[in-house]
């Protein structure tokens, strides 16, 4: 039995970033729109040579976005934000939808899933949706074999918002458009149309049974081309998608907790379609188990007769290359970026079809070679480092307080200062080793001591250091710890043109070095006031790095946890005595099923407690969230057990400040009084509303004031004049007592 290759999806940004490059080029201005055209045109050429050089049997076409692939299906059906209305239809209002423009807001932004990419809300309010045929194009090749890549009609419904119809009603609407599509792609010569339907993976997927089998029914009947369905990031009900009536079924054997698998051995796979089998991960940079691979396949083979072999989501979550990469070899036999992934795939269809394990054996022998190394087998011990603070929080307060002698409604910031033009540069001319170790650190003293007056002038009790040396709260972390590897092209879309660089965690996490301590240990020398140290909790360095697989989830996680704790310790003894271990990243690492957010949530509990327990009772621990709904995870904030936490507020008030009443959280709160997202400047009024609206039902003991989030991306006239407001309305407040 032979085996095809396929893929859901490659990398927009090119090998060297070309494709972000190209559209913030045009979007400065700086090129025409012909030349944006026929870079991207260009790009997207050079990616499907890639992977027909890689001899997939079909090749992704419509997935090359200029931004977005929800947006783009947004316009393909016309289902544009009333307040864009009325313009024609093409990636100008494309890019204004995404970015907002004068005179209107952007349309929301929401995380995909559980991965760090970002989709554009579709917005129904007033929508006709018509099909735009121009915009067609994106959809299929000229050339060669290739599929059509579209959002799924339920899932792009179901990832809408507004609109006074049903979200039946919604689907409805958009059958006979994606009809037309299919039609017209199959016309060009499609092998077939994968719609894209991660939504069949979610807690949702049961209440969506009926509307799913209506349009994939009508798809059928009325359609010409072959639908396959694809599906990722978790399991789906087989018995449920066995039934529909479509070509074949697109499931991830990965990220599925196994059940996937099971179900096929429970033989619900239906013998008239193709398994579309995403067998290799496409959310991580690892190189495959190529054997169990291969011995996954065997398995598959054993229920189904005809198997494409593919990875188990779109490309787009990972770097596209490691060409250029200058990784020790120890660690490069253990990678593999998209265009790895592509050999991989490779490698089994020659080992299946032709019998040819030439570069099969060649994948195994580095992927075992990697697995040996010693930086893959320390020792720790857990049991040595205490995960709960010694004494309560009742007992702590009482030497906190007198410890730090701070006034009521203590004052603080989220850590970061303006990364100004210069700071980015100083860093830039460090890094590319234009300025000497000396020079570099002298700039940083030098800014550090700027902030630290600026912050005693402005009267704010508890300081920070600035955060000038950090490029990113993870990677900067990810630089200095042993286990992490820092890549020069390791790039990976997050929104629109924006890219992340997340570290990889290639073996066992140790602390080798102070982290933070001598930019801490100088700007408290500098005051009498206590500064905050300022680092990044275990949660967070790991929801947003890429994380071994070769060990449990948790197991790592802890292993950065005793890494923190060092840190933790290393800046308590050298005399600070306010930490703050961010953890913006908790709810996001969610998984995307309920049954498993209790356990994921108990871990990171732990993980973050590892990192903050060693303290003396007097050492005050703080922690920052920066989102705003935190129902459902509310008690697990109150595990932390952190002395004061500061979260983001201003965009949702009431809300928030009930959701830790209703458990009386009972610790200390710092709330964010300002949006440091926007420019503006509050008034007093504003936020003296905010503090006496928290007043009412916090106790006034335990609260402090702060803006929502770390200052970084303000300039510097913005950051004094908030802060001035600020703490001049807590002086109202101090006064009128
Ligand atoms: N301490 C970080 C800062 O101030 C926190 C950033 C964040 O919450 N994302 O920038
Ligand atoms: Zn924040």
């Amino acid at each position: 039995m032979t085996i095809k290759t396929s893929n859901l999806g490659f990398p927009r940004l090119g090998k060297n970033r070309e494709w972000k490059k190209a559209i913030e080029n045009y979007w400065a201005g700086n090129i025409a729109e012909e030349e944006l055209n026929q870079l991207l045109d260009e790009l997207e050429h050079e990616n499907i040579e890639i992977q027909r050089l890689h001899h997939l049997d079909s090749v992704p076409v419509g997935d090359f976005s200029r931004y977005d692939h929800i947006l783009d299906a947004s316009l393909l059906f016309n289902i544009i934000p009333k307040r864009f209305q009325g313009r024609e239809v093409n990636d100008d209002l494309l890019f204004d939808i995404a970015r907002g423009n004068r005179e209107h807001v952007a349309s929301a932004l929401i995380k995909w899933f559980n991965t760090n990419y970002h989709y554009i809300v579709p917005e129904w309010d007033d929508v006709t949706p018509c099909l735009n045929t121009e915009r067609l194009k994106q959809y299929y090749n000229e050339t060669g074999h290739f599929h059509s890549v579209i959002p799924g009609p339920i899932t792009f419904v179901a990832l809408s918002k507004g609109g006074e119809q049903s979200f039946e009603d919604k689907v409805r609407t958009l059958l006979p458009l994606y009809k037309e599509v299919i039609n017209h792609v199959s016309a060009k010569g499609a092998d077939y149309i994968q719609l894209d339907e991660p939504i069949l993976v979610t807690d949702q997927a049961s209440d969506l049974k009926a509307i799913t089998k209506e349009a994939y029914e009508f798809l059928a009947q009325e359609s010409d081309g072959k639908v396959v369905l694809q599906t990722y990031f978790e399991r789906v009900d087989l018995s449920f998608v066995a039934e529909l009536p479509v070509y074949g079924l697109g499931l991830d054997f990965v990220h599925d907790n196994g059940y996937n698998l099971k179900q096929i051995k429970e033989g619900l796979f239906p013998s008239d379609k193709v398994l579309y089998a995403g067998i290799i991960d496409g959310r991580n940079v690892w190189a495959s188990d190529i054997e169990s691979k291969k011995n996954l396949i065997e398995t598959l083979q054993e229920y189904v007769s005809d198997i494409v072999i593919q990875p188990s989501s779109s490309l787009l979550h990972v770097p596209v290359t490691l060409e250029k990469e200058e990784i020790d070899q120890a660690v490069l036999d253990g990678l593999s970026f998209a265009v790895e992934k592509l050999d991989e795939l490779y490698a089994l269809k020659q080992l299946f079809n032709e019998q040819d394990a030439a570069l099969y054996e060649q994948l195994k022998e580095r992927y075992t070679r990697f697995q040996n190394q010693g930086f893959k087998k320390l020792d720790y011990q857990y049991d040595a480092v205490r995960a709960s603070r010694e004494s309560s929080f009742e007992t702590r307060r009482v030497l906190q307080n007198d410890a730090l002698q701070l006034p009521e409604l203590p004052t603080t910031t989220i850590g970061s200062f303006p990364q100004s033009k210069e700071v980015r540069k100083y860093r830039a001319d460090w890094k590319n080793k234009r300025i000497s170790d000396e020079e570099y650190q002298s700039f940083l003293e030098h800014e550090i001591k700027r902030w630290i007056e600026i912050q005693e002038e402005l009267g704010l009790d508890v300081l920070v250091h600035g955060e000038f040396e950090r490029n990113d709260m993870v990677e900067f972390f990810g630089e200095k710890l042993e286990g992490f590897l820092v890549t020069r092209y390791g790039w990976v879309q997050s929104y629109g043109s924006r890219a992340v660089k997340p570290p990889i965690i290639y073996g066992d996490i140790k602390w080798t070095e102070p982290l933070t301590l001598k930019e801490t240990i100088y700007a408290q020398s500098l005051t009498d006031k206590p500064v905050k140290g300022m680092l990044t909790g275990p949660v967070t360095i790991l929801n947003w790095s890429f994380e071994r697989t070769d060990l449990p989830r948790h197991v790592v996680q802890n292993q950065i946890a005793l890494a923190i704790n060092e840190e933790v310790l290393a800046l308590e003894q050298a005399g600070i005595k306010v930490i703050q271990v961010d953890e913006p990243a908790l709810r996001e690492g969610l998984p995307l099923r309920k049954e498993y957010h209790e356990d994921y949530l108990e871990k990171a509990v732990h993980a973050f407690k590892l990192a903050t327990s060693s303290v003396d009772d007097r050492t005050q621990i703080h922690t920052h969230m920066c989102y705003s709904q935190f129902g459902q995870i509310i008690h697990s904030i109150k595990a932390l057990d952190a002395d004061v936490i500061s979260i983001e507020t201003s965009r949702s008030h009431g809300d928030l400040i009930k959701d830790f009443e209703d458990i009386t959280y009972g610790l200390g709160i710092g709330l964010g009084v300002y949006d440091i997202h926007s420019p503006r400047i509050p008034t007093q009024k504003e936020i003296a509303t905010a503090i006496e609206r928290a007043l009412q039902q916090i106790d006034r003991s335990l609260f402090w004031v702060n803006p929502d989030c770390g200052l970084k991306t303000r300039n510097e006239e913005e950051v004094r004049e908030a802060l001035a407001v600020l703490v001049q309305t807590v002086e109202l407040f101090r006064k009128n007592q």
